[in-house]
């Protein structure tokens, strides 16, 4: 698979864009906004491809059939709509190495003024060979108030041949001036039960597996992966065992020895710990949530384990937990020391 065909759940966005194309009709600036790992990214590789590509049957129907009668764009025959993945263009863009397909990403935290300067004397020349050249920029949201108004500058005067796609989470993290010349694409989430029927299918695990790590998706089917492979399950069984064991009459269990070896394993998983936070914070909903709609929790897994400690605990108790277990996420977010964040969380939550 090489066209949009590999892009989940996004019909709506990927109907506009093919639209605009196939009307010879792509504006000068895109937005496409939508949740992480939904295929934004994905998408904008994709359109550089249909807007460059060699066999594209839109501009040439006879290099079409052409390529159809030797079997190896059987794709492009069902589709027309795709690149075709293989001519020299596709090939250049899926590399990252077409000189008229730019990337920009934050350099650190932030999209610097440097970057942007740079881009200026880029595409202030014509494209190297690129019928349309796609500026793609990531994380659009991180750009610097000079950064965002020497691209503001461009995007009043575009240069010819040239599309602009900003990728960002949410339209009100940029300049109102810079979203007014873009125009928007909203990528959506993609349905849990989507992303649960995959995971069972693609990675063969259960039911009740795949509908947790789905849940915890936020509809980002690369999110449900990513946490498949960073064996998110377990370590959350692990942490929640040790803080709140099976059995409330096992003291030992919740000793502060073993919840303080443990915050030690977990300090040393510093990218990972954000979605464990995330894990405890779902479960603690759960435990809230469960008397009023217990077909809305999350760690369907953990079900007789939640219906057990939700009446145990008073809300009071659990809302107050949440918050430290925010603050802790805010507080590793600033640099925080991990080690101590982790210590006094931990502590907090076994009391
Ligand atoms: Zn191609």
């Amino acid at each position: 698979m090489c066209g949009f065909e590999k892009i989940i759940g996004q019909t709506q966005p990927i109907s506009i864009l093919t639209t605009l194309h196939q009307n010879g009709n792509v504006p000068h600036a895109l937005l496409f906004i939508g949740n992480e790992g939904i295929g934004k990214h994905t998408t904008a590789d994709i359109f550089a491809m249909l807007c460059n590509c060699l066999g594209n049957v839109n501009d040439n129907l006879t290099v079409s059939k052409q390529k159809i009668t030797d079997g190896t764009h059987a794709t492009l025959a069902r589709n027309p709509y795709n690149p075709c993945g293989v001519c020299r263009v596709c090939r250049k863009i899926k590399s990252g190495s077409h000189p008229d397909i730019i990337r920009i990403k934050p350099s650190g935290q932030v999209i610097k003024i440097e970057q942007i300067r740079d881009l200026c004397l880029v595409i202030a020349l014509k494209p190297y060979t690129a019928k349309l050249r796609v500026v793609i920029i990531d994380n659009a949201q991180t750009m610097n108030p000079a950064a965002a108004n020497a691209l503001l500058k461009v995007l009043e005067e575009p240069p010819d041949r040239t599309v602009f796609i900003l990728i960002a989470e949410n339209r009100r993290d940029l300049l109102p001036t810079i979203t007014s010349r873009c125009q928007p694409i909203r990528f959506h989430p993609i349905p849990l039960q989507h992303i649960k029927e995959m995971l069972m299918i693609k990675k063969n695990i259960s039911s009740e597996k795949a509908a947790v790590l789905a849940a915890m998706s936020h509809g980002s089917f690369a999110k449900a992966m990513s946490l498949l492979e960073n064996d998110w399950l377990n370590r959350r069984n692990l942490l929640l065992g040790a803080i709140w064991p099976d059995s409330l009459n096992s003291p030992t269990l919740q000793s502060p020895a073993m919840i303080l070896a443990l915050s030690a394993r977990f300090s040393r998983e510093k990218n990972n710990i954000n979605e464990l936070l995330d894990g405890i914070k779902s479960w603690l909903r759960d435990l809230l949530i469960f008397r009023y709609c217990p077909e809305k929790i999350i760690n369907y897994d953990l079900t007789d384990k939640i219906r057990y400690l939700s009446e145990k605990n008073t809300i009071g108790t659990l809302l107050a937990k949440l918050e430290a277990v925010q603050t802790a996420q805010k507080k590793i977010q600033a640099n925080a020391n991990l080690r101590l964040t982790l210590d006094s969380l931990f502590i907090r939550l076994i009391r």
